[in-house]
């Protein structure tokens, strides 16, 4: 979107034949960083000891980084890949990494997302499923809203006959806070169109369910 213009080129390295590029928007950084440099003191550190003299600046990145899912357009996403299909068999992508933040304690939360669709006169390259999914969570998040706006990006933009999202998540605001249940696991779940018929439903939990083995 109009931001992205604004984003510079940080640094290009190759590692091991795939190019990472970094980009942010400089005065974003020194903004946050300055922040961080505050927090840092009133935590009790010292923000001019070794350890800690890029701490700031590298948080500020970070952070960035982990929510620069504002700076895109996932209906784009799924646009440039839509093409006219008559097959109108349930698809299903499963086991799609999601590493997001919740936004009540901005930690992280993350685990898997199954999302399946059926389509109606057109699908969408798969790539673009778990892409969907990276942009919304690459945002300050609750896992319940995740689910949804996936369900009604992909609802809105590929008009299918309906579609399905399970999401399951760790948080660590539960884990790392003193919770009880440190490994308890979140499930949300979303539906539109055939999936609110139970056998539609209940083939698509059984399909992400099932291992290949
Ligand atoms: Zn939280």
């Amino acid at each position: 979107m109009s931001d992205t213009k604004h984003h510079v080129p940080y640094n290009e390295e190759e590692i091991d034949g795939y190019v990472k590029i970094d980009r942010y928007n400089s005065d974003k950084i020194s903004r946050i960083a300055a922040h961080y440099e505050d927090i840092l003191q009133a935590l009790g550190e010292e923000p001019g000891r070794e350890g800690l003299q890029k701490t700031p600046e590298r948080v500020a990145k970070a952070l960035q980084y982990l929510t620069h899912g504002y700076d895109l357009d996932p209906a784009e996403v799924l646009r440039t890949a839509m093409f006219k299909e008559d097959y109108s068999q349930m698809v299903v992508v499963k086991d799609i990494e999601v590493f997001s933040m919740c936004e009540h304690h901005m930690l992280p939360f993350f685990g898997k997302a199954h999302v399946a669709y059926i389509p109606n006169g057109h699908i969408v390259g798969l790539s673009k499923i778990p892409r969907v999914v990276d942009i919304y969570a690459r945002r300050l998040q609750v896992q319940e809203r995740l689910t949804n706006e996936i369900r009604d990006c992909i609802q809105q933009t590929l008009k299918p006959a309906g579609v399905a999202v399970v999401i399951e998540c760790k948080h660590l605001c539960m884990s790392m806070r003193g919770v009880q249940k440190q490994n308890s696991v979140t499930t949300t779940s979303a539906f539109t169109g055939e999936f609110a018929n139970d056998k539609t439903r209940a083939e698509f939990l059984r399909l992400i369910t099932a291992s290949l083995d």
